[in-house]
């Protein structure tokens, strides 16, 4: 007998794969804190600290298909919403304790996405030792471009990687330039939650987050992957 529900289920959140028909289906989001050492200066922290995470709902991407330009509703309760360009890596085989050596071969492929911040209701939270969540965690936080298994994405652990709103630099680093990079990562996260198929892992955010409002078009890049285009509305 089919299972009946008190109301009808919200879809499976998904993505479009390059490539393939077959979309990706998401579980969780993952991701990761101060994870560029500029970046980590621009927040007002220097040195080397423990990776340490946090999450969105898997309901927060916003998923923008190749060549299309992808709309996100300013969010409301802020003045102050920022960009933040991030290389995502998506799980294709889960699993807990993954060794860094054998990270990699979790991996499905790779996507660019935006951890769009509330950036005064993270910083009003931080300053009370409060969570994050309603600085990070809020609807169409995420914006997403397609994934691209990993083997047809190139060297993207060594690529360039930019935002640009209006057509001008905000962000440009290289992915090369993580503290933790995403084998080391992969190894930290998975000792703390059992990865599963279907997560995505946000890898952390280069210098140069600033504020968009209503109007400005992002467009982010990761060299090997195609660009994010969001528009805010
Ligand atoms: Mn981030």
């Amino acid at each position: 007998m089919a299972t009946e529900f008190v109301f009808t289920p919200p879809p499976v959140v998904s993505i479009p794969v390059v490539g393939q028909t077959a979309r990706f289906p998401v579980h969780r989001i993952y991701c990761v804190g101060r994870n560029y050492e500029d970046h980590a200066k621009e927040m007002g922290f220097t040195g080397r600290e423990p990776p340490f995470f946090f999450m969105k709902p898997a309901d927060a991407v916003v998923v923008v298909p190749a060549g299309e330009t992808g709309s996100m509703a300013y969010p409301t309760l802020t003045k102050n919403l920022h960009h933040e360009i991030e290389l995502v890596a998506a799980i294709g085989t889960g699993g807990k304790n993954i060794a860094a050596a054998d990270a990699l071969k979790h991996v499905f492929g790779y996507a660019v996405g935006l951890d769009m911040t509330r950036r005064d209701l993270q910083n009003d939270m931080k300053k009370q030792g409060r969570p994050w969540d309603i600085g990070k965690s809020f609807e169409q936080s995420a914006p997403i471009g397609p994934i691209v298994p990993a083997a047809a994405a190139g060297d993207v652990l060594n690529a360039e990687i930019s935002l640009q709103v209006g057509g001008e630099d905000r962000q440009r680093s290289n992915v090369s330039k993580l503290i933790w990079n995403l084998a080391e990562t992969i190894e930290h996260l998975s000792a703390a939650w059992e990865l599963q198929p279907g997560d995505l892992i946000y890898t952390g955010t280069p210098e140069g987050v600033a504020a968009v409002v209503a109007g400005d078009t992002l467009v982010g890049e990761v060299k090997g992957l195609p660009a994010l285009r969001v528009t805010i509305v």
